[in-house]
C-alpha cells in the first residue's frame, strides 16, 4: 500500500454528505473509520450509525407485543404544529391535558375520571405516592411480584414513599387477611392494591382475594391490572371476545365491581401508545393529578395525540383502527393466502403454520395460531440488514418470519428482504 497520508476527518465527513446525516454524525463516522485504520470503512460506519437512528422496522416475530419492538404497533405522521394541549377552545382559558385522550378513556370504561402519565410503571407509582405516602399499602404476598423489564412492586413501593402491608401468604390470601390489616392502626393502612398476575400464574392450592372482595373495607382498593383490556366484552370486536382472551381482567369490569382506581399501560392490550393510565374515583384521580410527581410524570402531545387516536376508535367501535387488535384477529386463512403470495416470489422460502403470542408479559401461555414463511438456517442478521430492517425468530435451525404481527402493506418490504437473502 501506498505510504499516502490519511485524509483528514473533515474530507471525509464531506464524503458522506450523500448519506444524509447530520454534519456530527458525519464527523463521528469519519473519525471512527480512521481509529479503525481503514478510512475506506467510513461509509459504512455512517451506515452503522444510520441504523442505531430509531426506525420503523417489520415486525416478523410472531409477538404481537415485542418490547424490543416497542410493544403495540404504533404509527405517527405529524406536522410542524401547535395544539390546544392545555388551552380550552371554548372558553379561551387555560385548559387540562387530561381534557382529551383522559376524558375519552374515562368514557370508554365508564369512570368517573382518568388521568395520563408515561407508563404503566409511573402510574403504580404515582397512585402509591399521592394516597399513600408515609401510610400502609396492603398487598397480598402472593402479588409482590417482578413484572418483568426489573419492575418490582416492592420496590416501586419503597420509592413511592408508602409502606408495604404484607397481607396473606405466596399461594393463598383470604379477605380476613386484608380486615385484619385494615384493622391494626399501627399498620395505619391507606388503601388496599391488587396487582394483576400478567406474566404468571400460580396454580394448585391457590386462594385471591377478588376486587369484588376487597370493597367494604374502608380504604379505597386500587387495582393495578397491567394488560389495559378495556372492556371483557370487546364491543369493538365484530366477533366479541376471542377465546384467548380467557378471564383476562379488564378495566370496565373491575372498576364495575367496585375498584376506586384502576391502574394500566396504553401499550399492551389497549393497543396505544407508551403511557400508563389511572381511571376511577374523581376525588382520588384529582389526588394524583395534583401530586407534584404528576408534573414530572405527565405525557407530552405527541403521545397524548396517539392515545386520544386509540380511545376514539374504541368509542367507535373499530377494532380494525387498532393494530394489534385487528392484527390478533386476522382470520388464519386471510394469513395463508399472504403467506402464499408471498412465498411465490421468494424462492427457498416455504409456508409453514407457526404459533403467534399476545406478548408485552400479558397472557401467558396464550398462542394464535398463524402461518409464516420458513427457510434452514439462521438468516435473521440478513434480513435486519434489510430496508426497513425485517425482525424474524429462529426456531429449530430455520428461520421464521411470521405474519400475524406484519402489518399487510409490509408484504412486499417482506417477500424483497426474503429474496435478498434467499439467494
Ligand atoms: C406491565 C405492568 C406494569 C408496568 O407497566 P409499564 O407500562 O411497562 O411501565 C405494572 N403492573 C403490571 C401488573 C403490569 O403488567
Amino acid at each position: 500500500m501506498p505510504a499516502t497520508r490519511p485524509p483528514s476527518v473533515d474530507a471525509l465527513a464531506r464524503s458522506l454528505l450523500d448519506t444524509g446525516l447530520p454534519h456530527p454524525l458525519r464527523v463521528e463516522a469519519a473519525r471512527a473509520a480512521i481509529a479503525t485504520g481503514d478510512p475506506t470503512a467510513a461509509a459504512s460506519q455512517a451506515r452503522r450509525l444510520s441504523r442505531r437512528l430509531l426506525q420503523p422496522v417489520v415486525n416478523a416475530t410472531g409477538v404481537l407485543l415485542h418490547t424490543n419492538l416497542g410493544r403495540a404497533p404504533l404509527s405517527h405522521d405529524q406536522e410542524p404544529t401547535s395544539t390546544n394541549l392545555e388551552l380550552d377552545l371554548e372558553s379561551g382559558r387555560r385548559g387540562s391535558r387530561t381534557d382529551h385522550a383522559g376524558r375519552l378513556l374515562a368514557l370508554a370504561t365508564g369512570a368517573e375520571a382518568a388521568l395520563v402519565v408515561n407508563n404503566g410503571a409511573a402510574a403504580v407509582l404515582l397512585a402509591l405516592a399521592a394516597l399513600a405516602r408515609g401510610r400502609g399499602a396492603a398487598v397480598s404476598r402472593g402479588e409482590l411480584v417482578e413484572i418483568g423489564g426489573g419492575f418490582r412492586v416492592p420496590d416501586v413501593m419503597a420509592e413511592s414513599g408508602a409502606r408495604l402491608v404484607e397481607v396473606g401468604t405466596t399461594n393463598r390470601t383470604r379477605r380476613s387477611d386484608f380486615e385484619h390489616a385494615v384493622g391494626d392502626t399501627d399498620a395505619d393502612v391507606a388503601l388496599v392494591m391488587k396487582v394483576h398476575q400478567s406474566n404468571y400464574r400460580i396454580t394448585g392450592f391457590t386462594e385471591t382475594v377478588s376486587v369484588a372482595a376487597l370493597t367494604g373495607l374502608g380504604v379505597p382498593v386500587v387495582a393495578d391490572l397491567g394488560s389495559g383490556l378495556l372492556d371483557a366484552a370487546c364491543p369493538w370486536l365484530a366477533d366479541g371476545p376471542p377465546s384467548w382472551l380467557h378471564d383476562e381482567p379488564a378495566v370496565r369490569q373491575t372498576l364495575a365491581a367496585g375498584a376506586d382506581l384502576v391502574l394500566f399501560s396504553g401499550d399492551k392490550l389497549l393497543g396505544g401508545p407508551q403511557a400508563g393510565i389511572l381511571v376511577g374515583r374523581a376525588d382520588l384521580v384529582s389526588a394524583c393529578a395534583r401530586h407534584p410527581l404528576a408534573r414530572a410524570l405527565r405525557p407530552g402531545a405527541l403521545v397524548l395525540a396517539a392515545l386520544q387516536e386509540t380511545a376514539l376508535a374504541y368509542l367507535r367501535r373499530d377494532g380494525d383502527a387498532i393494530p394489534f387488535w385487528r392484527m390478533a384477529t386476522v382470520p388464519l386463512e386471510v394469513l395463508a393466502q399472504r403467506a402464499a403470495a408471498v412465498a411465490t416470489t421468494a424462492p427457498g422460502w416455504s409456508v409453514t403454520p407457526t404459533a403467534a403470542v399476545p406478548g408485552g408479559g400479558t397472557l401467558p401461555g396464550v398462542e394464535l395460531a398463524s402461518v409464516g414463511l420458513t427457510r434452514p438456517g439462521d438468516h435473521t442478521a440478513a434480513l435486519r440488514a434489510a430496508d426497513p430492517p425485517v425482525i424474524a425468530r429462529v426456531q429449530d435451525d430455520a428461520t421464521v418470519a411470521d405474519l400475524r404481527t406484519v402489518d399487510p402493506v409490509r408484504d412486499e418490504h417482506l417477500a424483497a428482504a426474503l429474496r435478498a437473502c434467499g439467494s
